[in-house]
């Protein structure tokens, strides 16, 4: 809401009905889905709104944009939060899941210092078959 107003932006009913919606859930999300869970909140909120909203949440750094290389990106609303989390994703199902690793930021640690670099952020995304994907060949939780 400050950085809406110090960009002088108005925060009308339906970028705050998306905003609130972002940050009150801790699973990271499309903007497809944010649309349909904005809606629930406030059945006005216009797929127009959303796309214009999302850049201004990861402007004001709170949001993470990220790429899995499909032609729409996931958004993390725990980024500001847990700056040093990685994550991985199920090619099929596209669940995410978050994990953070002592051993990892040691590697980087130790790497960037060889290299004479000193680490400011580091992003970590593996594409991975989940456990259902590996034994069935499909994800049934695709489609939920
Ligand atoms: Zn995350
Ligand atoms: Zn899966």
């Amino acid at each position: 809401m400050d950085f809406l107003a110090r960009k002088g932006l108005r925060l009308t009913a339906q970028r705050q009905a998306i905003i609130e919606t972002a940050f009150s859930t801790h699973q990271h999300f499309t903007a497809e889905q944010l649309l349909a869970w904005s809606r629930r909140r406030d059945k006005s909120v216009s797929r127009a709104t959303v796309y214009r909203t999302l850049p201004l949440l990861t402007e004001s750094g709170l949001v993470r944009e990220m790429d899995f290389g499909k032609d729409y990106k996931f958004y993390d609303p725990n980024y500001a939060e847990h700056p040093h989390h990685n994550h991985i994703i199920c090619q099929d199902c596209e669940q995410i899941i978050e994990f953070e690793s002592k051993k990892i930021e040691q590697l980087e640690r130790e790497i960037s210092q060889r290299l004479g670099f000193s680490v400011n952020s580091h992003r970590l995304q593996l594409t991975a078959r989940c456990d259902e994907y590996r034994r069935l060949g499909t994800c049934q939780r695709k489609d939920s």
